[in-house]
Parts: structure tokens; sequence; C-alpha cells
């Protein structure tokens, strides 16, 4: 199946990746860098993280969320997307999330899902309201 590079928009074929080659590539190595500079320094601040390895913010809070650090900077706040609490890992903390657990059993959690980049808030209330909806048919 041929497809479009989320960031390069090169059209290219891979069963399961949304990134080519190139891209994915150098998305890893973004990765590897704040890894490794965290393992280092894990002291360090988002915005210090960010200017060592010259990875966007955005995509630091991404790594974060989706609990793939090891170590995480220490000024790293993220939130509940349903209450609002403060969590250290993930989109939802864990009272919220076995409350979903217990409503939504059959298919995978919409945030679970959700594409590389749309950790923006408005995503973030657009699939809370997904999700409530979703609730409510059922
Ligand atoms: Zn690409
Ligand atoms: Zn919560």
């Amino acid at each position: 199946m041929l497809k479009n590079c989320e960031v390069c928009h090169r059209v290219f074929s891979h069963p399961a990746r949304s990134l080519c080659q190139q891209c994915f590539e150098t998305a890893q190595m973004s990765f590897e860098a704040v890894k490794k500079y965290l393992r280092e320094n894990p002291g360090a601040t988002v915005a210090e993280v960010s200017e060592k390895t010259e990875v966007p913010v955005d995509l630091i809070y991404e790594y974060i969320s989706e609990g793939r650090l090891d170590v995480v900077p220490r000024d790293a706040r993220l939130k509940c997307s349903i209450c609002g609490t403060d969590i250290k890992v993930g989109k939802v903390c864990s009272k919220c999330r076995a409350d979903l657990r217990s409503t939504i059993s059959t298919s995978a959690p919409a945030w679970e899902s959700t594409p590389r980049g749309n950790t923006k808030d408005a995503n973030r209330v657009h699939t809370l309201d997904h999700i409530k909806k979703h609730i409510k048919k059922r």
C-alpha cells in the first residue's frame, strides 16, 4: 500500500509506518538523542533537552506522553486528558484509565491510536468528545 510520509509527504510503501525510511531514521535519531541526553543529565528541563538535542519541545512531550523515555525531564508536566490531574506517563490518569477500561472494552482506546503530531490540546478535547459520544452510544 502506498502512502504519503507524514513529514516530507513523499510517497512510500510500508505496512505500518507513517514515515518514509529517511524520516523514520531521522525521527529515530532524534529520539535516541533525547533519551541519551536525559540519561546523562537526569535533572534537565524540557527546554534544555530541546536546545541541546535540537529536537522540538512538542516532539519531546510526545515521547513523554507515549511513555517512551525512561528518564523524563524534570519540569515535564502531563495532564490527564479527561480529568486534568497531573500525571507522569501517558495521556490519562490511572483512575480514568480504569473507568474507561470498564466502559470501553471492545475497541482500543482512541488515544492509543492517535497519529503522531496530534497531541495539541484542541485534538485532545476532540478525542475526549469522541470518547464521550462513543460511551453515550453504547
Ligand atoms: Zn519522509
Ligand atoms: Zn483522570
